[in-house]
C-alpha cells in the first residue's frame, strides 16, 4: 500500500483496497456496488495498468501477444488488458449521467539492460517517453456536460487541479485559472518533469529514446 494513497483514501466515505493477487478488473465490480447506492459520487479507481513489471498486471487467460521479445508482449498485453478494463467501466456507466477522467502518473521507458529489454521507471534514464502519458475524458451519452475535442498543445498534469475543478462543475468565487475545459487556457509551452526523483528538468530538454 502506498502511504500517499492511503492518506488520500482516508478522506473518502467508502474505501476498498484490493489484494495484490487481484487484477484491475476487480475494481469494476467494487465500483458497480458503490453505484447502487443513492446520490452523486466521485469514484477514484487506482489501477495498475502497465506499471512495471507490466507482465504481472493481467491474468494468464488475458494473454494475447506472442512476438520475439517477451517484454514487449508483457507491455502490449497490459495495454490490451487495460483496454478491456476500461471497456467494462464504460459499460457500467453508459446509461448514467457519468464521466470518466483517465490519466497515468508516469510512463515507462524501454531500455536494454544486460542484453535484455525491460520496461521501467525512467530514474537515471530521463527521456521524453517517460513523461508522455495517456490522458482523456469520456462522457456517457446522458451527460449534459460533454466537451469534445483534442488538446494539441503541450499540457501537464500539474494543471489537473484546474481541470478537475472544471470537469466536476465546481465554481470558485475567486477568478480561477482556466483549464482546457474552459476558454482562455494556454499551454505554458514547456513544463518541469521530476523523472530522476530529486532533480527537476524541463520536458523540452529531454531526448527521445
Ligand atoms: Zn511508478
Amino acid at each position: 500500500m502506498n502511504i500517499g494513497f492511503s492518506k488520500l483514501a482516508r478522506m473518502a466515505d467508502v474505501v476498498e483496497f484490493g489484494d495484490t493477487s487481484e487484477y484491475d478488473e476487480t475494481l469494476v465490480g467494487r465500483m458497480e456496488a458503490v453505484l447502487k447506492t443513492p446520490g452523486r459520487k466521485l469514484i477514484i479507481l487506482h489501477i495498475r495498468g502497465s506499471h512495471e513489471p507490466p507482465g504481472n498486471n493481467y491474468p494468464a487467460a488475458m494473454r494475447k501477444f506472442s512476438g520475439d521479445i517477451r517484454e514487449d508482449d508483457y507491455y502490449d498485453d497490459s495495454i490490451h488488458y487495460t483496454d478491456y478494463v476500461i471497456g467494462k467501466i464504460f459499460k457500467a456507466l453508459e446509461n448514467r449521467r457519468a464521466s470518466v477522467l483517465y490519466y497515468s502518473d508516469h510512463a515507462l521507458i524501454r531500455v536494454k539492460t544486460f542484453g535484455k529489454w525491460v520496461y521501467k521507471h525512467a530514474v537515471g534514464h530521463a527521456k521524453k517517453e517517460a513523461a508522455e502519458i495517456p490522458m482523456w475524458i469520456w462522457w456517457a451519452d446522458k451527460s449534459k456536460a460533454q466537451r469534445l475535442g483534442t488538446v494539441e498543445d503541450l499540457y501537464c498534469t500539474e494543471e489537473n487541479y484546474n481541470l478537475v475543478r472544471d470537469w466536476l462543475g465546481i465554481k470558485t468565487k475567486d477568478a480561477s485559472a482556466p483549464s482546457p475545459l474552459t476558454s482562455g487556457w494556454k499551454s505554458k509551452g514547456d513544463y518541469p518533469v521530476w523523472i530522476s526523483n530529486s532533480k527537476a528538468t524541463r520536458f523540452g530538454e529531454l531526448d527521445r529514446e
